[in-house]
This record gives C-alpha cells, structure tokens and sequence, in this order.
C-alpha cells in the first residue's frame, strides 16, 4: 500500500462503470470526452483537484479527451489572474488539456441564437417582472409558483424585445429571458427558469460586446454539446438541475448529446472549501494570499510543500460515490507523508534550540560524522557530513528539569544519545538569575559511544537531534497547523470565522545542520524527529532561510484538541491513558455483556452508537473501542486510511490490547497509519492473516512501517502458481499413502494438504491458491 503508484489508473466508480457501458454500447462510437469547468472567479482548491483527477483521468484511462473551459459567463466576478492561476494550477497537478481550452464566452453567439430558436418555437418567453415579483411568484417546495403576467407574450413579441435587450435598449433588470416550462413543476428549478438576463459589465473577454449574459444552466448543457463532450460530470448539488440539463438539450439542440453525472464533492475537515468563502478569507487579511500555506487551495497547498502526486493519490482515495460525506484530514496528511517518506532525505534542524555544552570535548576542536540521508526502510543511498563540536543546540522540548513519568528525554544526571554521535548526560543546568529559565546545559559525553552505541552494552531510552553551534546555520521555521479549530467551521453557530485557529501558524527561529545551504531549493526534508519541511518559495533567500513544515510526522492534533495531559511526553503524540476519568457514569449504551467493558459516559456511548450505526459493529466491540478515547481515536484514524472498519475493530480489540495489558498507547510504537497498511497488507492479498501477526510484533517493538518490514523480511504471501507448484508437489510426494486416499476420493484430506503446504512455505504460501 504504501508504494502503490499514484499515477496508474484510477480507482473503479460508478462513473467510470457507466462510461464502459456507453462504449460497450457504442453509445459515442467509443469516444469520450469529459471536461473541467471552472468558473474564473477563485483559485482553485483540493475539491477542484478531486474533480480534475476524475474528469483527466477518465479521459486518460479511456483514451479521450478532457476540455478545460472557462464558464465564464458572469462578467461581474471574473478575472484574468484567475483565469492564469487555474490553468498554471491544472498543469502543476499534472494534467494536459492540449488545444482542448475553451471559453464559454466563445459561444455567446450560437447561445444566442439557440435562445432565438426557443421563442420561436414558443418555449422561451421575455419576463418584464421585477427580478423580486419573479422569485415571489416561483412557489415553494410545498407550493406551486404562479404564472407571469407575461407568460403569454407572442413568439414575434418576445423576439423583438429579446433583439431589444441584446442592443442594449434596457436598463439592468428590466427584462430577463424565461424559458417557458412548468411553474407547477414539483422540481423548482423547471418552474420557469432565467435564461438570460442584462447586466451591462464589461466583460474580461467579449468588452462591451454584449450586455445580456446567458445563466448557468442555459449555457452549461449547450457548451458541452457545442464541445462534442460525452459525459458531463459535476458534483451532487447539480442533481435537481439535471432535469433542466436535459430540457435544454432536448429543446435546444440536435443529437448526439452529452448526460449529466453527479457525484460527492470533497469537504475535507478542519477547512472551508468554497472559493467565495476562501475570498473573504483572502480580501480581510485572514491569511496572506491565495497561496497562504494554511488555505486548501492548490496554490497554498503547493507552496506548502505538499506534491502534486500526493494530492492526486489523495484524490483518488477519496472515492466518487453519490453519498455526501466529509473527508478526515489525516487521510490527507498520510496521502503526503507516504509520498514524502520516499523523497525527503533526512536532515537534523532544531526549531527551539537550548544550548548545550560539552564539558569534557577537548576546547577549539570538532570532527565530522558521516551520517545517512535514509533509513534503513528507504532504498536509496546517500551521506553527508555533519560536524560535532563542544557547543551544539538541542530541542528546548527535549529537556526537563523535573521530568514527569514516562519523559524519557534528558534531565538532571539522566545519560541519552545524541543521534549518529555520542552519549550525553547533563552535569548542571544555567538558569537566568533574574527569570529562572533555563539558558544553558552543562553536559559530558562519553568519547567511547562514538556513533550511538556503548561498548559496554548500556542503553539509554532516548535518541535526540541536534546542530553544533559553530557550524549550523540559523533559519526560520513555519510550524503550520489547520486553519480551523473544529471539524466543519460552517456547522457551528455563528460566523463561521470565528472558528479560525489563532495557532494556525507558529513561527520559530532555530539552526539548521549547514549541508542543506548548497542543496537545490525545491528539495524536501524530513528534520529528524520535526516533521517534513522544505523552504517557502516566495521568502526564503541564501541569505535569510525560511523552512515551511509540510506536515508533522504523526497526529499531534488529537492529543491537543482533547486536552491532552501537557506533562506527558508530547512528542509521542497520544494522550496518557483516561482509564481513571472513563469510568463515569452510564447512558444510552450498547449493553456491554462483556466484563471487560467500564460503564460508558454519555460522550462515549455517543460514539459507541455512532460506532455500530456507522460501521455496524457489534456492540460490545464499539462500546470497548468508544471506552477509551485512544483506542477510539486510533479506530477513527485508521478507518480514514484503508476503509475495512470491521478488520480495524478487531486488530484493535485482540491484538493491540492484548499488547497493551493495562498499560497505554505509548507504552507501544504503534501509528494510525501504520495498523491500516497491515488491514490493508492483508486485505490486497500480499500477507497472510498468520504473517500479519508476526509483522505486527515487530511494529510495535520497532516502530517500523509494516510493509517495510514485509519487504525486508520477504514476507509477501506466495501466490504465484510456478513458485507453488513445487512445494505441492514436494508435499504430495512426501506422503504418498495420504495422496493415494485422496485420488481414491477421501476429499476431506485436502485440508491436510493444503496445512502441510502453509506449513512448508512457513506461512507464506496463499491457501487459496494452493
Ligand atoms: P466553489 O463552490 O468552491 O466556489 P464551484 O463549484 O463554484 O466551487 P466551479 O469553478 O464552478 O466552482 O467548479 C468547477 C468544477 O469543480 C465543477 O464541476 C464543480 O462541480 C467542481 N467542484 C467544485 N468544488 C468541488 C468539490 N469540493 N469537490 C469536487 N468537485 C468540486
Ligand atoms: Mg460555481
């Protein structure tokens, strides 16, 4: 999972199955052709991208085309910045629309004419109603509209008054074009809906050329007929205006003509999607532009860090189905570390340094480690050399001067190691006399742990990162976090601005190690222990170095958001265990009939139900996930990531708490992430259920990733017929009576078999296939 291509076909979706019946009924003569139409009055954001990948990529995989075109029909709020910004962003995301770019506005004469043809087959007529009377009289969903006075207007009548309006006779409002439908209709967008209306604007394309504009969803079914295009694909809130779609078409138009599609659009958590709210954003000073590395928009997202191949495996995650629903953003933060992790050499910077000295290094000199870029689970190679000296910064976080249970960092008389260099233990700690902060750390280290590791055998529980003063270079760091502190800003009561994060950015000065100063700028890092960096494209100079933080290493946020117990080791990313604090009180719960299972307060039943309604989990298994809010927590972010909720709840309740016993989630390096690559390591059929035990053993003793450990260890499940066959044969050879029962027709010993195999391969042979 974690090195599956972003780039290979698409994920199968209903779209994509309607599109192979079409061809298969030679609906289009096999062609397809899909487009992307914006309308310019925004940049784009990752919603937009979902739509993009789905319309390019279905044009790709079929062998079609994909338009891009400006719907730009609304001459008031469009804009030539937006229209570059688009297509610099639908190129960047890695999509190519050829000479297939378009314009709605290039239209605007056969639109026009197309209106003339309605009045004259009576099917449009000229409304001289106040834009207010209209809508007054359009009904509602419970009750029909009423008729315009107007209604009834000969075909020559309307004709000559819609020239009228085109010439510019009228003022703003005086006139709208109707088409002439149903204003009983049970769908209120057929009751009479506007075709055109005056606004005398200058137009970004046409100038002054026209004063009467054409509405969406008259211009939007005629351009994809103009265009030839076959499936017309937009998001669910379209669905109502589908019926009009047709009507046009049917109306306006001659075969062969495109069909309307609708499916989910992207609400990613913790941000706001649409571009008008993005605007208001932008115009008040709420962020600092359109790419502001906060903002979901492509933009942002780009300068960011983030890559153009980790949105599109996002969106291609992200599912094209026809149920509205929100997207977690920690499928969003895997999508880009899992890119990251393979492209991001790692590198030592330190945000908040606290100075340490040496006391014991010899006076005036350094050295230089030869440190790798990679992991060992990275397959690329590469060194640099990072000097050591008397005076170097650790993280201020790393060090306490009265450290809580379970703060393995240093301390008081406490030894760690400094990564790739030496043991270190703090000696005294400098305070300022007048504020008591601590300024400096006196430490020793041992010269005899050159490299990490103690000859005599002892172990240390804590690796730390560090710069040495004297050679690593100062540099700012942008610690970015989500724009919004709830789920969905819009929900809440209020403006929705209100809900902004004040610590949406948090803006450190620290060192970084010097090898980063000659490489390419673009490149991206992992600062070991820190998160995934790379330099902010707009304000870091040579001279003046300014990192972005791409995304953390794991989820901080929830143990924040919870209130988290701050004593305990922030950097392990979960909160101590709610044992104690659980237990309170019952309510609405699934009855636990199970012993192992506290009372559930109200809070915690909530999502015990939410639990068994969502995923349809039992409920004694709910109400034991939903009873500790870290387990909880892990189910949630785990089901983000590979969607098999049932697989999750049971990793979780037998196998992580049987690692637990009665101690917390810290206690085991166990990701979100990383217990849904082994659902899904099992789920795609490349290790078995027995394997996947083993793995998850040495993921939590290590911390490693499991499919770097499958890849290491070799642990793919056989399923490759010429590789089997031996070990079956080698097995029926070695018991010849059995086999002989067998052919005589004793069925039941290919369960025998098939053991004897597994038992050969050492659990690695495919029980199906064998
Ligand atoms: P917004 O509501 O953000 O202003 P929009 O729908 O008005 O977006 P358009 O420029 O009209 O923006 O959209 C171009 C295309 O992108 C449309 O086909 C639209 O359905 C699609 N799109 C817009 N937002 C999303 C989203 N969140 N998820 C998926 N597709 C989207
Ligand atoms: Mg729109």
């Amino acid at each position: 999972m974690s090195d599956r291509p972003s780039d290979g076909k698409s994920a199968p979706n209903f779209i994509r199955s309607i599109i192979e019946k079409d061809i298969a009924d030679d609906k289009y003569e096999g062609r397809v052709a899909t487009r992307f139409p914006p309308e310019p009055n925004g940049y784009l954001h990752i919603g937009h991208a979902k739509s993009i990948c789905l319309n390019f990529g279905l044009a790709t995989d079929f062998d079609g085309t994909c338009h891009l075109r400006f719907d730009d029909t609304n001459p008031e709020t469009e804009d030539p910045e937006y229209v570059e910004a688009i297509k610099n962003d639908v190129r960047w995301l890695g999509y190519d629309w050829d000479d297939k770019l378009f314009h709605a506005s290039d239209y605007f004469e056969t639109l026009y004419e197309r209106a003339e043809h309605l009045i004259e087959t009576g099917k449009a007529y000229v409304d001289s109603q106040t834009d207010e009377a209209i809508r007054l009289t359009r009904g509602s969903v419970t009750e029909p509209g009423t008729n315009s006075p107007f209604r009834t207007r000969s075909a020559k009548e309307n004709l000559d008054l819609f020239r009228r309006m085109r010439s510019g006779e009228f003022k703003d409002g005086e006139h709208v074009l109707r088409a002439k439908i149903d204003m009983t209709s049970p769908n209120m967008k057929m009751r009479d809906p506007l075709l055109y209306r005056i606004r005398h604007a200058h137009h970004y394309r046409t100038g002054d050329e026209w004063c009467i504009y054409p509405m969406y969803d008259f211009a939007h079914p005629l351009s994809d007929a103009i265009e030839n295009i076959t499936h017309s694909i937009c998001t669910l809130e379209f669905e109502n205006n589908r019926e009009l779609y047709d009507w046009v078409l049917d109306n306006a138009w001659d075969t062969p003509r495109p069909y309307q599609y609708e499916f989910n659009r992207l609400n990613l958590d913790y941000t706001v999607m649409s571009k008008r709210k993005l605007l208001e954003l932008v115009d008040q000073g709420s962020v600092e532009g359109w790419d502001d590395p906060r903002l979901p928009t492509i933009a942002g997202l780009r300068r960011r860090g983030i890559t153009p191949e980790s949105i599109r495996d996002f969106c291609d995650r992200v599912g094209v189905v026809r149920a509205d629903s929100r997207v977690d953003i920690a499928l969003l933060e895997y999508c880009i570390r899992n890119d990251l992790n393979y492209r991001a050499p790692r590198v030592m910077a330190v945000v908040d340094p606290l100075r340490v000295v040496i006391t014991n290094y010899p006076d005036n000199e350094s050295e230089e480690l030869d440190v790798p870029y990679w992991p060992h689970d990275v397959p690329k190679e590469g060194s640099r050399r990072v000097p050591f000296g008397k005076v170097i910064y650790i993280e201020r976080d790393d060090f306490r001067e009265d450290p809580p249970r379970k703060f393995y960092r240093l301390a008081p008389g406490r030894e760690v190691r400094l990564r790739y260099a030496y043991f270190l233990t703090c000696d005294e700690v400098v305070k300022d006399p007048d504020s008591g902060e601590v300024v400096e750390l006196r430490c020793s280290y041992d010269p005899a742990t050159r490299g990490g590791d103690a000859p005599d055998g002892r172990k240390v529980k804590a690796t730390l990162h560090w710069v040495s003063e004297d050679h690593s270079v100062p540099a700012e760091f942008r610690l970015y976090d989500r724009l919004f502190s709830v789920p969905n800003p819009e929900e809440t009561d209020g403006d929705w601005k209100d809900n902004l994060n004040p610590d949406s950015i948090v803006i450190k000065h620290g060192r970084v190690e010097p090898s980063v100063v000659d490489d390419d700028s673009k490149i991206r890092y992992q600062f070991e222990r820190l998160g995934y960096f790379w330099r902010d494209p707009v304000e870091s100079s040579d001279s003046a170095l300014v990192f972005n933080r791409i995304v953390t290493l794991r989820d901080t946020w929830a143990k924040i958001s919870s209130g988290g117990d701050q004593s305990s080791d922030s950097r392990s990313g979960r909160k101590k265990s709610l044992k104690a604090q659980d237990t309170v009180g019952t309510a609405r719960a699934p009855e636990p009939k199970d012993k192992r299972l506290p009372a559930l307060s109200p809070d915690q039943a909530k999502r015990a139900n939410d639990y068994v309604d969502r995923f349809q989990l039992e409920g004694d298994d709910a109400a034991l996930l939903a009873s500790r809010s870290e387990l909880g927590d892990l189910f949630d972010e785990a089901v983000a990531v590979h969607d098999n909720p049932r697989s999750i709840a049971n990793w979780i309740i037998h196998e992580v708490l049987r690692e637990l016993k009665d101690d917390d989630l810290t206690s085991i390096r166990l990701e979100p992430s990383a217990l849904a690559e082994l659902v899904a390591l099992i789920d795609d059929g490349t290790i078995s259920g027995r394997i996947a035990k083993d793995v998850f053993a040495q993921m939590v003793e290590s911390g490693e990733s499991p499919s770097s450990i499958v890849d290491r260890d070799n642990l793919d499940q056989i399923s490759d017929r010429s590789q089997l066959e031996p070990l079956v044969r080698s097995v029926v050879e070695s018991f010849p009576e059995k086999a002989a029962e067998y052919r005589g027709g004793k069925q039941g010993l290919i369960g025998f078999f098939v053991g004897q195999v597994m038992r050969k391969s050492q659990g690695k042979a495919n029980p199906e296939i064998v």
